[in-house]
Protein backbone atom coordinates (compact mmCIF):
# COMPACT_ATOMS: atom_id res chain seq x y z
CA UNK A 1 0.00 0.00 0.00
CA UNK A 2 2.56 2.71 1.19
CA UNK A 3 4.45 1.78 -2.49
CA UNK A 4 1.33 2.42 -4.40
CA UNK A 5 0.85 5.85 -2.46
CA UNK A 6 4.31 6.78 -3.46
CA UNK A 7 3.95 5.50 -7.00
CA UNK A 8 0.80 7.96 -6.69
CA UNK A 9 2.01 10.80 -5.01
CA UNK A 10 4.71 10.84 -7.85
CA UNK A 11 2.23 10.33 -10.77
CA UNK A 12 0.59 13.24 -9.71
CA UNK A 13 3.18 15.27 -8.85
CA UNK A 14 4.62 14.94 -12.19
CA UNK A 15 0.97 15.06 -13.85
CA UNK A 16 1.46 11.17 -15.08
CA UNK A 17 -2.30 10.81 -14.10
CA UNK A 18 -2.56 8.11 -17.14
CA UNK A 19 0.78 6.09 -16.01
CA UNK A 20 -0.45 5.98 -12.60
CA UNK A 21 -3.40 3.99 -13.50
CA UNK A 22 -1.32 2.25 -15.51
CA UNK A 23 0.77 0.89 -12.62
CA UNK A 24 -1.75 0.04 -10.23
CA UNK A 25 -3.07 -2.19 -13.14
CA UNK A 26 -0.48 -4.39 -13.02
CA UNK A 27 0.08 -4.42 -9.09
CA UNK A 28 -3.84 -5.73 -9.85
CA UNK A 29 -3.29 -8.23 -12.29
CA UNK A 30 -0.12 -9.45 -10.67
CA UNK A 31 -1.75 -10.29 -7.37
CA UNK A 32 -4.76 -11.58 -9.44
CA UNK A 33 -2.08 -14.36 -11.40
CA UNK A 34 -0.75 -14.91 -8.16
CA UNK A 35 -4.12 -15.77 -6.17
CA UNK A 36 -5.44 -17.83 -9.55
CA UNK A 37 -2.03 -19.90 -9.02
CA UNK A 38 -1.83 -20.28 -5.56
CA UNK A 39 -5.69 -22.15 -5.95
CA UNK A 40 -4.42 -24.01 -9.32
CA UNK A 41 -1.29 -25.55 -7.00
CA UNK A 42 -3.88 -26.42 -4.22
CA UNK A 43 -6.01 -28.37 -7.04
CA UNK A 44 -2.86 -30.22 -8.48
CA UNK A 45 -1.85 -31.62 -5.00
CA UNK A 46 -5.21 -33.07 -5.16
CA UNK A 47 -5.46 -33.78 -8.39
CA UNK A 48 -2.11 -36.15 -8.66
CA UNK A 49 -0.27 -33.37 -11.10
CA UNK A 50 3.00 -33.16 -9.72
CA UNK A 51 5.67 -35.66 -11.00
CA UNK A 52 9.62 -35.78 -10.06
CA UNK A 53 12.85 -36.38 -12.58
CA UNK A 54 15.46 -37.41 -12.03
CA UNK A 55 18.83 -36.28 -12.89
CA UNK A 56 21.92 -38.71 -12.45
CA UNK A 57 24.81 -37.51 -10.60
CA UNK A 58 27.96 -39.28 -11.91
CA UNK A 59 31.25 -39.88 -11.27
CA UNK A 60 33.52 -37.32 -13.62
CA UNK A 61 36.41 -40.23 -14.21
CA UNK A 62 34.07 -42.74 -15.85
CA UNK A 63 30.65 -41.54 -16.07
CA UNK A 64 29.16 -44.26 -13.37
CA UNK A 65 25.75 -42.86 -11.55
CA UNK A 66 26.66 -42.67 -8.12
CA UNK A 67 23.44 -41.00 -7.20
CA UNK A 68 20.46 -38.61 -8.75
CA UNK A 69 19.07 -35.55 -7.89
CA UNK A 70 14.26 -35.25 -7.64
CA UNK A 71 13.44 -32.54 -9.58
CA UNK A 72 9.90 -31.81 -9.34
CA UNK A 73 7.93 -30.72 -12.31
CA UNK A 74 3.94 -29.64 -12.53
CA UNK A 75 2.12 -31.19 -15.46
CA UNK A 76 -1.08 -28.04 -15.64
CA UNK A 77 -4.10 -29.33 -17.22
CA UNK A 78 -3.71 -26.40 -19.90
CA UNK A 79 -0.20 -24.69 -20.05
CA UNK A 80 1.86 -28.24 -19.78
CA UNK A 81 4.71 -29.10 -18.38
CA UNK A 82 5.94 -26.34 -15.63
CA UNK A 83 9.03 -25.61 -14.75
CA UNK A 84 9.71 -25.45 -10.88
CA UNK A 85 10.89 -21.76 -11.60
CA UNK A 86 7.53 -21.09 -12.45
CA UNK A 87 5.31 -21.87 -9.36
CA UNK A 88 7.54 -22.75 -6.27
CA UNK A 89 8.04 -18.94 -5.69
CA UNK A 90 4.72 -18.53 -5.58
CA UNK A 91 4.05 -21.93 -3.57
CA UNK A 92 6.85 -20.80 -1.05
CA UNK A 93 4.63 -17.21 -0.72
CA UNK A 94 1.12 -19.08 0.59
CA UNK A 95 3.27 -22.03 2.55
CA UNK A 96 1.73 -24.79 -0.10
CA UNK A 97 5.82 -25.59 -0.25
CA UNK A 98 5.08 -27.40 2.92
CA UNK A 99 2.41 -30.20 1.45
CA UNK A 100 3.65 -30.33 -2.01
CA UNK A 101 7.75 -30.53 -0.29
CA UNK A 102 6.29 -33.37 1.91
CA UNK A 103 4.33 -34.76 -1.40
CA UNK A 104 8.28 -34.90 -2.89
CA UNK A 105 9.62 -36.51 0.25
CA UNK A 106 7.53 -38.98 0.11
CA UNK A 107 7.70 -39.67 -3.44
CA UNK A 108 11.88 -39.83 -3.41
CA UNK A 109 11.60 -42.37 -0.63
CA UNK A 110 9.14 -44.53 -2.37
CA UNK A 111 11.04 -44.55 -5.27
CA UNK A 112 14.07 -45.55 -3.23
CA UNK A 113 12.01 -48.51 -1.79
CA UNK A 114 10.75 -49.65 -5.52
CA UNK A 115 14.23 -49.27 -7.02
CA UNK A 116 15.86 -51.44 -4.07
CA UNK A 117 13.33 -53.73 -4.75
CA UNK A 118 14.15 -54.01 -7.80
CA UNK A 119 17.61 -54.18 -7.31
CA UNK A 120 18.32 -51.26 -9.66
CA UNK A 121 20.93 -50.63 -6.99
CA UNK A 122 20.49 -46.59 -7.32
CA UNK A 123 22.33 -45.44 -3.37
CA UNK A 124 21.12 -41.85 -3.19
CA UNK A 125 18.80 -39.52 -3.81
CA UNK A 126 18.82 -35.84 -3.83
CA UNK A 127 15.95 -33.68 -2.89
CA UNK A 128 15.56 -29.83 -2.53
CA UNK A 129 14.29 -28.27 0.71
CA UNK A 130 12.79 -25.22 0.74
CA UNK A 131 13.52 -22.46 3.70
CA UNK A 132 9.82 -22.35 4.25
CA UNK A 133 9.92 -25.99 5.17
CA UNK A 134 12.20 -25.57 7.86
CA UNK A 135 9.98 -23.34 9.45
CA UNK A 136 7.53 -25.96 9.78
CA UNK A 137 7.44 -27.83 13.30
CA UNK A 138 9.37 -31.18 13.63
CA UNK A 139 10.43 -30.97 9.70
CA UNK A 140 13.30 -33.42 10.72
CA UNK A 141 10.39 -36.09 12.30
CA UNK A 142 8.71 -35.67 9.25
CA UNK A 143 11.53 -36.75 7.24
CA UNK A 144 12.35 -39.98 9.36
CA UNK A 145 8.71 -40.66 9.87
CA UNK A 146 9.24 -41.16 5.64
CA UNK A 147 12.14 -42.82 5.70
CA UNK A 148 10.40 -45.34 8.32
CA UNK A 149 7.61 -45.33 5.89
CA UNK A 150 9.42 -47.05 3.02
CA UNK A 151 12.06 -48.59 5.10
CA UNK A 152 14.78 -46.38 3.16
CA UNK A 153 17.83 -46.22 5.05
CA UNK A 154 18.23 -42.47 6.13
CA UNK A 155 21.71 -42.55 4.06
CA UNK A 156 20.21 -42.98 1.09
CA UNK A 157 18.42 -39.77 1.37
CA UNK A 158 20.71 -36.21 0.80
CA UNK A 159 18.84 -32.93 1.26
CA UNK A 160 19.78 -29.97 -0.79
CA UNK A 161 19.22 -26.69 1.10
CA UNK A 162 20.22 -23.55 -0.50
CA UNK A 163 21.87 -20.16 1.80
CA UNK A 164 18.83 -18.70 1.17
CA UNK A 165 17.66 -21.40 3.99
CA UNK A 166 19.65 -19.28 6.41
CA UNK A 167 17.76 -15.72 6.10
CA UNK A 168 15.67 -16.31 8.94
CA UNK A 169 18.36 -18.22 10.64
CA UNK A 170 16.88 -19.25 13.95
CA UNK A 171 17.58 -21.65 16.90
CA UNK A 172 15.09 -23.54 15.73
CA UNK A 173 16.60 -23.93 12.50
CA UNK A 174 19.77 -24.57 14.05
CA UNK A 175 18.47 -27.67 15.95
CA UNK A 176 16.43 -28.96 13.05
CA UNK A 177 19.63 -29.19 11.07
CA UNK A 178 21.40 -30.88 13.82
CA UNK A 179 18.27 -33.24 14.29
CA UNK A 180 18.87 -34.12 10.63
CA UNK A 181 22.34 -34.68 10.73
CA UNK A 182 21.78 -37.06 13.98
CA UNK A 183 18.86 -38.87 12.24
CA UNK A 184 21.62 -39.41 9.53
CA UNK A 185 20.53 -38.08 6.17
CA UNK A 186 22.72 -36.25 4.25
CA UNK A 187 22.89 -32.71 3.89
CA UNK A 188 24.28 -30.73 0.71
CA UNK A 189 24.73 -26.71 0.38
CA UNK A 190 23.25 -26.22 -3.05
CA UNK A 191 24.75 -23.33 -5.04
CA UNK A 192 27.52 -23.07 -3.18
CA UNK A 193 29.58 -19.27 -3.91
CA UNK A 194 26.36 -17.72 -4.78
CA UNK A 195 25.61 -16.36 -1.65
CA UNK A 196 27.14 -13.81 1.19
CA UNK A 197 28.17 -15.94 3.90
CA UNK A 198 29.18 -19.64 2.50
CA UNK A 199 31.68 -20.00 4.81
CA UNK A 200 29.97 -19.33 7.65
CA UNK A 201 27.22 -21.77 7.40
CA UNK A 202 29.99 -24.24 6.39
CA UNK A 203 31.78 -23.76 9.34
CA UNK A 204 28.59 -23.85 11.70
CA UNK A 205 26.54 -26.70 9.95
CA UNK A 206 27.86 -30.27 9.66
CA UNK A 207 27.51 -30.62 5.62
CA UNK A 208 28.19 -33.85 3.74
CA UNK A 209 28.22 -32.40 0.13
CA UNK A 210 28.70 -28.84 -1.21
CA UNK A 211 27.27 -28.40 -4.93
CA UNK A 212 29.72 -26.10 -6.74
CA UNK A 213 27.00 -23.54 -8.39
CA UNK A 214 26.57 -23.85 -12.61
CA UNK A 215 27.79 -19.76 -12.72
CA UNK A 216 30.85 -21.89 -11.60
CA UNK A 217 31.51 -24.39 -14.33
CA UNK A 218 30.19 -22.23 -17.07
CA UNK A 219 32.89 -20.04 -17.05
CA UNK A 220 35.75 -22.43 -15.43
CA UNK A 221 37.16 -22.62 -18.95
CA UNK A 222 36.91 -18.71 -19.60
CA UNK A 223 38.70 -16.96 -17.06
CA UNK A 224 41.62 -18.06 -14.22
CA UNK A 225 39.54 -16.03 -11.80
CA UNK A 226 36.75 -18.87 -11.28
CA UNK A 227 39.35 -21.88 -11.85
CA UNK A 228 40.73 -20.15 -8.70
CA UNK A 229 37.18 -19.98 -7.25
CA UNK A 230 36.38 -23.35 -7.93
CA UNK A 231 40.06 -24.61 -6.63
CA UNK A 232 39.39 -23.10 -3.23
CA UNK A 233 36.10 -24.58 -2.94
CA UNK A 234 37.59 -28.26 -3.52
CA UNK A 235 39.88 -27.39 -0.92
CA UNK A 236 37.29 -26.13 1.59
CA UNK A 237 35.18 -29.39 0.71
CA UNK A 238 38.24 -31.13 0.93
CA UNK A 239 39.30 -29.94 4.39
CA UNK A 240 35.76 -30.56 5.52
CA UNK A 241 35.04 -33.74 4.61
CA UNK A 242 32.53 -32.89 2.43
CA UNK A 243 31.86 -34.49 -1.08
CA UNK A 244 32.32 -31.72 -3.96
CA UNK A 245 29.78 -32.09 -7.04
CA UNK A 246 30.19 -29.88 -9.50
CA UNK A 247 26.49 -29.01 -11.27
CA UNK A 248 26.14 -28.08 -15.16
CA UNK A 249 28.46 -29.91 -16.78
CA UNK A 250 27.82 -29.75 -20.11
CA UNK A 251 30.56 -31.12 -22.54
CA UNK A 252 34.16 -32.83 -22.15
CA UNK A 253 35.97 -29.58 -21.97
CA UNK A 254 33.87 -28.85 -18.60
CA UNK A 255 34.28 -32.83 -17.31
CA UNK A 256 37.76 -32.95 -17.85
CA UNK A 257 39.09 -28.47 -16.55
CA UNK A 258 36.75 -30.03 -13.14
CA UNK A 259 38.60 -33.29 -13.13
CA UNK A 260 42.17 -31.55 -13.41
CA UNK A 261 41.33 -29.53 -10.53
CA UNK A 262 40.40 -32.77 -8.68
CA UNK A 263 36.71 -32.70 -8.68
CA UNK A 264 35.36 -36.01 -9.14
CA UNK A 265 31.48 -35.63 -9.26
CA UNK A 266 29.31 -33.65 -11.27
CA UNK A 267 25.54 -33.27 -12.96
CA UNK A 268 24.65 -31.95 -16.43
CA UNK A 269 23.34 -32.06 -19.47
CA UNK A 270 26.43 -33.84 -20.78
CA UNK A 271 25.37 -37.01 -18.88
CA UNK A 272 21.40 -36.31 -19.08
CA UNK A 273 19.14 -33.94 -18.73
CA UNK A 274 16.66 -34.25 -16.07
CA UNK A 275 14.94 -38.08 -16.99
CA UNK A 276 10.86 -38.90 -16.51
CA UNK A 277 10.77 -41.79 -13.82
CA UNK A 278 10.90 -44.62 -17.06
CA UNK A 279 13.67 -43.02 -18.61
CA UNK A 280 15.42 -42.85 -15.28
CA UNK A 281 14.76 -46.45 -14.24
CA UNK A 282 15.91 -47.69 -18.07
CA UNK A 283 19.53 -45.91 -17.25
CA UNK A 284 19.60 -47.49 -13.76
CA UNK A 285 18.70 -51.26 -15.41
CA UNK A 286 21.56 -50.81 -18.46
CA UNK A 287 24.10 -50.42 -16.20
CA UNK A 288 23.86 -54.06 -14.53
P1 LIG B 1 18.82 -26.52 -8.51
O1 LIG B 1 18.58 -27.27 -7.25
O2 LIG B 1 20.07 -25.72 -8.59
O3 LIG B 1 18.70 -27.59 -9.67
C1 LIG B 1 19.52 -27.60 -10.83
C2 LIG B 1 18.80 -27.01 -12.01
O4 LIG B 1 19.71 -26.95 -13.11
C3 LIG B 1 17.62 -27.85 -12.51
O5 LIG B 1 16.64 -26.95 -13.04
C4 LIG B 1 18.25 -28.67 -13.63
O6 LIG B 1 17.32 -29.10 -14.59
C5 LIG B 1 19.21 -27.67 -14.21
N1 LIG B 1 20.34 -28.30 -14.87
C6 LIG B 1 20.87 -29.53 -14.67
N2 LIG B 1 21.94 -29.74 -15.45
C7 LIG B 1 22.14 -28.61 -16.18
C8 LIG B 1 23.11 -28.21 -17.17
O7 LIG B 1 24.01 -28.94 -17.55
N3 LIG B 1 22.98 -26.95 -17.67
C9 LIG B 1 21.99 -26.11 -17.28
N4 LIG B 1 21.93 -24.89 -17.82
N5 LIG B 1 21.06 -26.45 -16.33
C10 LIG B 1 21.14 -27.69 -15.80
P2 LIG B 1 15.10 -27.10 -12.68
O8 LIG B 1 14.71 -28.53 -12.65
O9 LIG B 1 14.34 -26.16 -13.55
O10 LIG B 1 15.03 -26.59 -11.17
C11 LIG B 1 15.27 -25.25 -10.85
C12 LIG B 1 15.31 -25.04 -9.35
O11 LIG B 1 14.04 -25.28 -8.77
C13 LIG B 1 16.25 -25.99 -8.64
O12 LIG B 1 17.57 -25.50 -8.76
C14 LIG B 1 15.71 -25.94 -7.23
O13 LIG B 1 16.22 -24.82 -6.54
C15 LIG B 1 14.23 -25.74 -7.45
N6 LIG B 1 13.52 -27.02 -7.24
C16 LIG B 1 13.40 -28.09 -8.07
N7 LIG B 1 12.68 -29.08 -7.51
C17 LIG B 1 12.35 -28.65 -6.27
C18 LIG B 1 11.60 -29.22 -5.18
O14 LIG B 1 11.13 -30.37 -5.19
N8 LIG B 1 11.45 -28.44 -4.05
C19 LIG B 1 11.99 -27.18 -3.97
N9 LIG B 1 11.79 -26.49 -2.84
N10 LIG B 1 12.69 -26.63 -4.97
C20 LIG B 1 12.88 -27.34 -6.11
CA1 LIG C 1 19.55 -28.71 -6.04
CA1 LIG D 1 22.01 -26.01 -7.42
CA1 LIG E 1 20.79 -23.48 -8.94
Amino acid sequence: VREAELALFYCRRRGLGDNWAAYNHTLDSESQDRLRLTRELRLALDNDEFELHFQPKVSLANGAIIGCEALLRWHHPERGLQPPASFIPVAEKSQLIRPIGRWVLNEACRYLSVWRDAGLGIVNVSLNVSMVQFTESNFSRTVAEALAAHDVPPQSLTLEITESVFDQESEQLREEIIRLHELGVNLSLDDFGTGYSSLRYLQQYPFDEIKIDQSFTRKLLDDAYSECIVNAILDIAKALGAEAVAEGVENEQMRSGLMALGCRNGQGYYYSVPLEVEDFRWLLDKRR
